[in-house]
């Protein structure tokens, strides 16, 4: 074929737009869409020409001009443009709250009733009974008070903005008294000494990084002095020569001097876990200090949306609800709607157990996991011989920068393939359709079941099937 010929047999848009899959697309992709499509792609097969030489001139194919295929290709221009950048993905790392991946997936009736809040109109602040205006913050107060025995309750974006508010509405002006040993770094660009000088509170740090007394505390009290803080070293462990105040001792000073004690907890755990090899501190055990405020988060451990939770006494708390950065931090309904849900499950532990999915995966029994991966493993050595599979032993982690020191026993299958690099593999998994996350070690790729849903495991077999 002629260049010339070539560029001639190009359809026009307007031929392409008139085909018969193309008018379904415009339909429900509308029309601006699909002809940019055709326009995108039509102008890159003209370029693709020009630039071929005779020989590939020659290899070209007649019907890849005809209007049909042309149509197929816009068709698939128009899927791609339309795939989102946020979606599903397989966790087969073993990593529970793995921040990356989105932290906690939500349970089934937070997901389902998220659906059913934000397709229409809701109560989120009107009281219905009365006929008038009410508070989104009245939504989860009663559940947590019978969860975790507080007086009141806010929710705001994440843990990090409940730190911003409760220092800027209790500290601000003042000293704040904490620890040397935990002065704690997050991640991003969030420390505790900054985060204090934002809100314009000043740090009084007490105690060194590995040892702080009551008495610490109490010396540094002064006129200035406006709270005591106890920050949860969630994400680091100080071992050896030790010692901490406990919140008890805290909460002890505090009544004594007439000031109040906040606890950043970080984490959101509920439960006591220590069965599971969770040595943690937990909401309601904290709050049965009497402390006077505390903090955490409503994903790390509690399983719920992206959250920050800040409850205590009544008196605190309606100031922080009537700051001015009460409205800058305040969170939305799909929130509400996805929180309201998973709390009511801490009404019984069992069912807290069973149905919020990250308690599920750190309580389940070491069978169940051996079992779900030698399913695993018999599904992909079936795909092919090529593949050699086992099944081995690995120490799952909690992730989200919490709980570092604590590896849950877990089971995950080990994979190596005769004819691909193991680096290979794992690009590969990661090019499915839902992508599968594994991680490699010792050459092997390692695919973590913890982590997996039941109906996940026959997708990772599949996945494999295609890379072959
Ligand atoms: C994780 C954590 C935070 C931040 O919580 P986010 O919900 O991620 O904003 C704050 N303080 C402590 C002690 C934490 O562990």
């Amino acid at each position: 074929m002629k260049k010339n010929e070539a560029l001639r047999a190009l359809p026009k848009i307007d031929e392409v737009l008139k085909q018969h899959l193309i008018s379904d697309f415009i339909g429900e992709k509308g029309k601006t869409v699909v002809t940019e499509a055709a326009r995108r792609v039509v102008e890159s097969r003209r370029k693709a020409i020009l630039l071929m030489d005779q020989d590939e001139l020659d290899a070209l194919d007649p019907e890849s001009l005809t209007p049909e295929a042309v149509a197929d290709q816009v068709a698939e221009a128009v899927r791609a443009m339309d795939k989102n950048h946020l979606y599903p993905v397989i966790n087969c790392t073993g990593t529970i709250l793995h921040t990356n991946l989105g932290r906690a997936p939500l349970c089934r009736d937070a997901v389902e009733n998220v659906a059913r809040v934000a397709e229409g109109y809701s109560n989120l602040e009107y009281d219905v009974k009365e006929g008038r205006r009410g508070s989104r913050h009245s939504i989860i107060q009663d559940l947590l008070c019978e969860i975790t025995g507080t007086e009141d309750v806010m929710m705001v974006n994440n843990n990090a903005s409940a730190t911003m508010l409760v220092l800027s509405s209790m500290a601000a002006g003042g000293e704040a008294v904490v620890s040397r040993g935990e002065l704690v770094e997050i991640g991003g660009a969030f420390r505790i000494p900054d985060i204090m000088e934002q809100s314009g509170a000043v740090l009084h740090e007490v105690g060194t990084t590995n040892k702080t007394k009551p008495s610490n505390y109490e010396n540094a009290i002064n006129e200035e002095t406006k709270v005591l803080m106890k920050v949860h070293t969630s994400n680091y462990k100080i071992m050896g020569f030790t010692e901490e105040a406990s919140l008890e001792d805290l909460v002890k000073i505090g009544r004594e001097h007439d000031l109040p004690v906040i606890f950043d907890m970080g984490n959101g755990l509920m439960l006591d876990l220590s069965q599971y090899g969770l040595d943690e501190p937990n909401v309601p055990a904290a709050m049965a200090t009497g402390i006077d405020v505390i903090l955490f988060s409503g994903d790390k451990l509690l399983g719920g949306p992206q959250a920050g939770i800040i409850a205590g006494k009544r008196k605190y708390i309606e100031k922080m609800k009537k700051h001015p950065l009460a409205r800058a931090l305040r969170v939305d309904k799909m929130t509400f709607a996805a929180m309201e849900e998973t709390l009511k499950k801490y009404r019984d532990r069992e069912t807290a157990l069973r149905d919020i999915p990250i308690l599920h995966m750190i309580s389940q029994s070491p069978e169940e996991m051996k079992g779900r991966a030698a399913m695993l493993a018999h599904m992909i050595s079936e795909i092919s011989p090529e593949l050699e599979v086992e099944v081995t032993d690995v120490e799952d982690q909690i992730g989200g920068g919490s709980a570092p020191m604590v590896f849950l026993p877990g089971s995950a299958v080990a994979v190596r393939s005769r004819s691909m690099t193991t680096d290979a593999m794992e690009r590969a998994l990661r090019k499915n359709s839902v992508p599968v996350i594994a991680r490699i070690k010792d050459d092997r790729l390692l695919l973590c079941v913890r982590t997996m849903e039941n109906g996940e495991v026959e997708k990772v077999a599949c996945a494999f099937e295609n890379i072959r």
